[in-house]
């Protein structure tokens, strides 16, 4: 079971990077559902609320 044991930890990691990248490259926020966005939306893809507004970063 060692070897589950590892892969699944491994998937934990890739899967937090993943989501630590998001939150950093993330410049803009639905106004709606609050949902991380990139610059190239006009409107949100999670809720379709044209609400997009930048996020101030600090
Ligand atoms: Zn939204």
């Amino acid at each position: 079971m060692g070897l589950f044991n590892d892969l699944g930890r491994k998937v934990e990691e890739l899967k937090q990077e993943v989501e630590n990248a998001s939150d950093e490259e993330a410049t803009h926020r639905c106004g709606a559902c609050e949902a991380l966005l990139y610059p190239d939306h006009d409107e949100c893809p999670e809720c379709g609320e044209p609400s997009v507004s930048p996020v101030e970063t600090e």
